[in-house]
């Protein structure tokens, strides 16, 4: 069920028929509030750099998380004028080739690639254990999230979805979780008070990006078409683990080995691996974006920043005293 029809549904079943008196004593009820955070917006390219002087901070549990779902938003934010930092939380020992240490090292590898083409300043690795992040203490790692954000005046995060449903992975529902609450936290005044003896101010993130693999209520679809190609080289980092990497020159060679092929995987592995994941890797992107009438989409639930009713209507309702 649509989370809106669910809400809808869940407020209006079950109570007893209310009496006119009591009927006419209730507010109107508005639509709005239904569509906290913003009804749908189609996010497209802007031209010059409207995003000068913000920082984008991406946060990926995984080395292929962010080029997976969400690399054409921050290319788009970087290219705006946002200045990128990339954080990867665990050390992703759980997946890759070889032993642990050689699935860590062929991951560190990737991440230097990823830390390169994506074009941010640097990435902060964590460390954590992969698939045990519900082993950890959130308190910590959301203490972690407050520090970076501070350090780096994050003014827009891109993460994993906190209410994104289905979600199987304990590192992405840990994760999003602590940026979510480290998110607001970093701009409270008392809240870890060593940090500003060490020269830090308490800083809020001001938008917030999230991306989920299943179901979750999308409100924004960015327009990723620009970044397609970009979007692909980043993902052919991915060397080590996830859909991407040469997963096309894997595939070529199997064919070839029964005697068969692709059209589709070219005449050498270099273009099998790009033509293998502009087909397959970024057809969830295509499908998102038919559903928004464009070519390439990434879908986000967005939050922004808190609307200040206050100062708006002292804006423009305060006159000479
Ligand atoms: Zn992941």
């Amino acid at each position: 069920m649509h989370r809106r029809t669910f809400l809808q549904t869940t407020l209006t079943a079950g109570l007893p028929a209310a009496s006119p008196a009591r009927q006419a004593a209730q507010p109107p009820q508005s639509p709005q509030q239904f569509d906290a955070h913003e009804p749908l917006v189609i996010e497209r390219p802007r031209s010059g750099k409207p995003r000068e002087g913000q920082v984008v901070v991406a946060i990926q549990p995984h080395s292929d998380d962010i080029p997976l779902f969400a690399a054409g938003t921050v290319f788009k934010l970087m290219d705006e004028g946002a200045k990128g930092y990339l954080i990867r939380v665990t050390n992703d020992d759980m997946a890759g080739p070889g032993s642990y240490a050689e699935t860590v090292s062929a991951n560190a590898r990737d991440m230097m690639a990823i830390t390169k083409v994506l074009g941010v300043e640097r990435t902060f690795d964590l460390n954590y254990n992969n698939h045990m992040m519900d082993n950890i203490a959130r308190s910590e790692l959301r203490a972690r999230f407050i520090f970076l954000f501070r350090l780096l005046k994050a003014d827009i995060v891109v993460t994993y979805d906190p209410w994104g449903e289905y979600e199987e992975n304990p590192d992405h529902y840990v994760t999003s979780a602590c940026v979510e609450a480290a998110a607001w936290m970093a701009g409270g005044a008392k809240d870890y008070p060593e940090h500003f003896a060490a020269g830090l101010s308490p800083y809020s993130v001001k938008e917030k990006y999230y991306f989920a693999r299943f179901e979750q209520r999308v409100n924004r679809a960015v327009d990723i078409a620009p970044w397609v190609e970009r979007k692909i080289d980043l993902n052919l980092e991915n060397k080590a683990q996830g859909p991407a990497g040469e997963a096309g020159q894997r595939l070529r060679a199997r064919l070839d080995s029964q005697g068969q092929r692709l059209p589709l995987l070219g005449s050498d592995d270099a273009s099998a691996n790009r033509n293998y994941i502009r087909e397959f890797v970024l057809q969830r992107d295509r499908v998102a974006g038919e559903r928004h009438g464009l070519a390439y989409a990434e879908q986000f639930h967005y939050i922004g920043p808190p609307q200040d009713h206050v100062a708006e209507y002292v804006r423009t309702n305060a006159i000479p005293r």
